[in-house]
C-alpha cells in the first residue's frame, strides 16, 4: 500500500481529505475516493503515450482510499509494456476511469470522470514522461 507521502504527488501530512465520486459516461461504473481539495493540489499532464491518447489528467490515491460502488465487473483492462498498470475502461462507453498500479498500492484517478470537476480551476502540471519507459 502507498503511504500518501509516496504518491507521485505526495499529499502533505496535515491535508484534510475530501471525498469525490465519479464514473464512466455511461454511469455503470462508479467510484469514490479521498484526496486532499483536487484544486489545491497539482494535477498531472503527463505526455506518455497512453496519457496523451486518452486525455488523462492525473491524481493519486493509496489503494485503500479508493473505491468502486458501482459496476465494476463493467470494466475491462488494456496492459501494455510491462504490464504492471492497469488502464481501466468501460466496457460500455469506453471512458477511461484511471488505472491502477497493483504493484505501488495506488490508483490513478483521471480527473476528467470526477463528478462536476471545473477542470479550469486545476493547477495542471506538466510531467514529461515521454522519453521514459512507462509501466
Ligand atoms: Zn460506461
Amino acid at each position: 500500500m502507498a503511504s500518501p507521502s509516496k504518491l507521485p504527488v505526495p499529499w502533505p501530512e496535515d491535508a484534510a481529505l475530501e471525498v469525490y465520486t465519479g464514473g464512466c459516461h455511461c454511469k455503470k461504473v462508479r467510484y469514490e475516493f479521498e484526496h486532499p481539495d483536487i484544486y489545491k493540489m497539482p494535477v498531472v499532464n503527463c505526455n506518455c503515450s497512453i496519457c496523451e491518447d486518452r486525455g488523462y489528467l492525473n491524481v493519486y490515491t493509496p489503494e485503500n482510499k479508493f473505491r468502486f460502488t458501482e459496476g465494476a465487473d463493467g470494466l475491462t483492462t488494456y496492459l501494455f509494456a510491462s504490464g504492471n498498470i492497469s488502464h481501466r475502461f468501460c466496457t460500455t462507453c469506453g471512458t477511461s476511469i484511471g488505472p491502477m498500479v497493483a504493484k505501488r498500492g495506488l490508483v490513478v484517478v483521471n480527473t476528467r470522470t470526477i463528478d462536476n470537476v471545473d477542470l479550469k480551476r486545476l493547477q495542471l502540471k506538466q510531467f514529461d514522461n515521454k522519453s521514459r519507459t512507462v509501466g
